[in-house]
């Protein structure tokens, strides 16, 4: 099974390349902030402060959170319901950085996320995916972009949505963000010291996807193949 991590702060292109890239792998893709944004929705459809870990930690039991694959595509289901895009609104994004800073939620969607990787190859991007949930990843990407670079790319998704959102507003959202995925006391949002940190500012996703894609086979060659 071949194991590909990548982790980085919000709209640094992690989703894009990984899906690019497990395409071209033939294997599954696997975006764990879905989990995590599904919490913050069932936490925000009880009208729970999600800061708050006693009431989210009460939650849980009622939460029931699948990944399902149709047609190569992740559908995050809660309690049995496609969520679809409900979880990618700005708000939706606040809420689960605020849950995934909560260790029973972390608990919780462990399980989840490794029983993935050992049943299949895949390429799973997130925050903790090189340092906590996948340690012996084959290959390991820290994928970083600068500031105005990742607000526009935010931008343009969420206007391609029909999301309604101001860039001033997707930048500092997005700072505020980082700020507290990366100094959080829990897994924080960090390069694993034998991950490969990779700018992609300046390039467009096909270059990256070439760029990444050779790197995968230079460290991970022999299982990438196989
Ligand atoms: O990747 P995405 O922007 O969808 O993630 C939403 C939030 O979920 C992140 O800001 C982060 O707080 C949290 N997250 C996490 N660990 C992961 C993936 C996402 O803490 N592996």
């Amino acid at each position: 099974m071949l194991k590909i991590a990548i982790d980085g702060p919000g709209g640094a292109g992690k989703s894009t390349l990984a899906k690019a890239l497990a395409s071209r792998l033939g294997i599954i893709y696997v975006d764990t902030g879905a989990l995590y944004r599904t919490i913050g929705y069932y936490v925000r459809s009880k009208n729970v402060d999600p800061k708050s870990a006693e009431d989210v930690s009460a939650l849980l039991p009622e939460i029931r959170v699948e990944l399902k694959y149709e047609n190569g595509v992740q559908a995050v289901y809660l309690n049995g319901e496609n969520l679809g895009d409900r979880i990618r609104t700005p708000e939706m994004s606040m809420y689960a950085s605020a849950v995934s800073a909560i260790p029973a939620v972390r608990a919780f969607l462990l399980d989840t996320q490794r029983d993935l990787a050992r049943k299949h190859s895949v390429i799973m991007d997130g925050r903790d995916i090189g340092t906590v949930i996948l340690p012996d990843a084959d290959v390991k990407i820290f994928l970083t972009a600068s500031d105005e670079c990742r607000a526009k790319r935010r931008y343009d998704e969420l206007k391609a949505k029909g999301i309604d959102a101001k860039y001033e507003d997707v930048l500092s959202e997005l700072i505020t963000r980082d700020r507290a995925d990366s100094t959080r006391e829990i897994a924080p949002a960090v390069a694993a010291p034998d991950a490969v940190v990779f700018d992609n500012s300046w390039m467009t996703p096909e270059e990256s996807t070439e760029k990444l894609y050779a790197l995968i086979l230079e460290k991970a060659g022999n299982v990438a193949r196989a």
